[in-house]
C-alpha cells in the first residue's frame, strides 16, 4: 500500500463514520488534519508519504554527499569539476535534459572522473507538481533519453525530485521508472544567495556523517543567473572537508535502495574513525 493511502483511507473512513452522528465539524477537522500530513509529505525533503527517499548516506557510512543540482553549466561546473578533482573528492549531479543537450561534453566528463549523475528533469518546469502521470513520465524519460545520448551509457537511476517535491503522481511514475530518490539532510539555499559565506556556513552546519548536501552548479531553464557563486562555495567547503578529514561520496543505486560508488565506499571505509 502506498504511504499517503495510510493516510486517506482511516481519515476518510472516520469522516463517513461520524458525518451522520456529529455533522460536518469533525468532517471538516479531518480534512484540515489531512492537508496539513500531505502539505508535509510534499514539501519535507525526509517524507516517504509517496515514494521512498533518501535524504542521506546508508548507515554506516561514515562519509558524506555532495551533490549538484540544475546543470551542467558551461561556467560553473567544469571549474566546480576542477576543484573536486584537485581536493580528490566525489560528487553527484542532478542534471536538467535542456542543459544536457548543450553541453554533453560535461556529462562525459563527469563520468570519467568517477562522479555520479542522475536525473532531475528535463524541463525543470515549476508545474511539474499539477502534470498527470503521462506528462511526468514524458519529462523524466526525455532527461534520461538527453544523458544516455550524451553519456553512451543506460540512463542513471538516480532521481531527484524538482525543489524536492513529491506527490502522489510524482511517487507512482517515479515508482513506475524503478527510479530511487534521493532529496537532501541540508540545503545550500544558493539559488538566491549573493553571499557565499552565508551559504557555507548553513552548508557546515550540516556536515556530519551521512550527510546528503544540496547545491546548484546551474540554473533552471530561463531562469538564467550567475553561478560564480556556487563555485565559491564549493571552493571553501572543500576546504572544510579536507579539513574535518571527511570524504565526499558519489551516490550509486544498490538493488532499488542508495549505495555509494564503490571506489568512493574503500576510501571512505578507510577514512572511518
Ligand atoms: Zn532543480
Amino acid at each position: 500500500m502506498r504511504g499517503h493511502l495510510l493516510v486517506d483511507v482511516p481519515m476518510v473512513s472516520a469522516a463517513i463514520s461520524l458525518y451522520p452522528s456529529y455533522g460536518l465539524a469533525p468532517v471538516a477537522w479531518l480534512t484540515a488534519a489531512s492537508l496539513l500530513i500531505h502539505s508535509w509529505g510534499v514539501i519535507n525533503p525526509r517524507s516517504s508519504l509517496y515514494l521512498p527517499v533518501h535524504w542521506r548516506l546508508p548507515r554506516g557510512c561514515p562519509a558524506v554527499a555532495l551533490t549538484f543540482d540544475d546543470g551542467p553549466n558551461q561556467e560553473a561546473t567544469p571549474r566546480i569539476l576542477d576543484l573536486l578533482a584537485e581536493h580528490r573528492q566525489q560528487a553527484t549531479f542532478f542534471l536538467i535534459g535542456e542543459h544536457v543537450r548543450r553541453h554533453p561534453q560535461l556529462v562525459r566528463r563527469m563520468l570519467a572522473e568517477g562522479h555520479a549523475i542522475g536525473l532531475h528533469s528535463d524541463s525543470h518546469s515549476r508545474l511539474v507538481n499539477c502534470w498527470p502521470p503521462h506528462l511526468v513520465r514524458r519529462d523524466l524519460e526525455s532527461c534520461a533519453a538527453a544523458i544516455g545520448e550524451a553519456s553512451g551509457q543506460p540512463p542513471p537511476l538516480l532521481y531527484r525530485p524538482v525543489v524536492g517535491l513529491k506527490n502522489p503522481v510524482i511517487g507512482f511514475v517515479a515508482g513506475r521508472l524503478g527510479l530511487v530518490a534521493v532529496t537532501w539532510s541540508c540545503r545550500a539555499l544558493d539559488t538566491t544567495a549573493i553571499d557565499a559565506g552565508r551559504v557555507v556556513a548553513r552548508l557546515t552546519r550540516g556536515l556530519a556523517a551521512r550527510a546528503i548536501l544540496v547545491m546548484h552548479d546551474g540554473f533552471e531553464p530561463r531562469r538564467a543567473n550567475d553561478r560564480t557563486i556556487a563555485v565559491a562555495v564549493a571552493r571553501e567547503l572543500l576546504i572544510e572537508l579536507a579539513r574535518r578529514q571527511l570524504r565526499s561520496v558519489a551516490l550509486a543505486v544498490d538493488g532499488r535502495r542508495l549505495g555509494v560508488a564503490k571506489s568512493a565506499e574503500a576510501d571512505a571505509v578507510a577514512l572511518a574513525p
